[in-house]
């Protein structure tokens, strides 16, 4: 069976309980002829290399840091890595699940604190990088290697294809949710308490801690570790495990990313069952933001949770995996 008529199917299953898009599109065909010139945003070279030198220098001063100081960067890197995997990820880009407003709050602040592009830019994107999954169309397309795909993508000018593409997009979704819109809106104050002067005067305000250490350490090191723990999503997982679920297409099952992403490793699976609120059929086994939903569903702040069935994903398994398919 071709790789389009595996997808054809695989779309076809979704198309019929999905309104979202983010099911790949097997009809795009990447423009003929030479690729467009790279064309580099210095701005964005400059404020990474800053942003990752300031991180190695939080990482040096690590032993100056008080405890509490040290817990309150896991906190914030709890915090701010789910605003990306059970926000941006799996609430606002797939609608896996639904939140309550004062989930959806808190998750708009864990967002900001995380600072990768406003909630509608990034489940955009992230809708564009499935429908178009390594094509040109795809934002982080991994064909063009492992630092495109993990940082590159940031450092120059969008492919055509990309911004066309997700103009098209529908996310009609995104611009009705109030909590999105305000975060849009309010982008930029909001990054500036959340990703940087909240982390730094907490630990000056109530144990004393100095604001250089503040700054760098829960405030830079913690933003950088974020943000490459979810590049790696892109990059290692796209890359580097196997392929179960479908073996036909390139993400695939990385323990090691699972774990750095609070769940967002078992990429296979994910662009097999994007839907799937869980992102792996494993539940919360090296999956933490799974964890937190199923919590906050205890809460009777979340609900709805869509799951693909264990029918469902051993018919998959079975029709189009590459026999790695463990049950646990
Ligand atoms: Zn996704
Ligand atoms: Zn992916």
């Amino acid at each position: 069976m071709t790789r389009n008529s595996e997808f054809s199917q695989n779309a076809e299953t979704m198309a019929e309980t999905r309104t979202v898009e983010d099911v790949f599109d097997d009809t795009y065909r990447e423009k003929e002829g030479p690729k467009p010139p790279r064309q580099i945003v210095w701005r964005n070279v400059i404020l990474m290399t800053l942003l990752h030198s300031g991180a190695l220098y939080g990482l040096m001063i690590v032993p100056s840091a008080s405890i509490l100081t040290l817990l309150w960067a896991v906190v914030c890197f709890f915090i701010s890595a789910l605003g990306v995997t059970a926000g941006a990820h799996r609430l606002w880009s797939h609608k896996s699940y639904k939140a309550s407003l004062p989930l959806r709050i808190f998750l708009a602040f864990g967002n900001s604190m995380a600072f990768q592009n406003d909630i509608f830019e990034w489940a955009r994107d992230h809708r564009v990088h499935h429908k178009f999954s390594e094509t040109d169309a795809d934002p982080h397309n991994a064909v063009r290697g492992f630092f495109f795909a993990h940082i590159g993508w940031l450092l120059v000018r969008k492919h055509p294809d990309v911004i066309e593409k997700g103009r098209k997009l529908d996310v009609h979704d995104l611009k009705a949710d109030p909590v999105v819109m305000f975060q849009k809106e309010h982008y930029k104050v909001s990054v500036a308490l959340a990703c940087f002067a909240i982390p730094m005067f907490v630990p000056w305000y109530l144990w004393g801690e100095s604001l250089w250490v503040g700054y760098f350490v829960p405030g830079l090191l913690r933003y950088a570790t974020v943000l490459n723990a979810t590049w790696l999503v892109n990059s290692a997982a796209h890359m580097w495990g196997m392929r179960p679920y479908d073996h036909h297409i390139n993400p695939r099952e990385n323990r090691f990313v699972a774990l750095s992403a609070i769940g967002e490793g078992f990429h296979n699976y994910h662009h097999t069952f994007p839907y799937d609120y869980a992102t792996s059929e494993f539940g919360s086994k090296l999956n933490f933001t799974t964890a937190f939903i199923n919590l906050m569903c205890s809460l009777g702040l979340a609900s709805d949770c869509k799951q693909a069935s264990p029918e469902v994903v051993k018919a998959r398994v079975q029709r189009t995996g590459d026999g790695s398919h463990k049950t646990g």
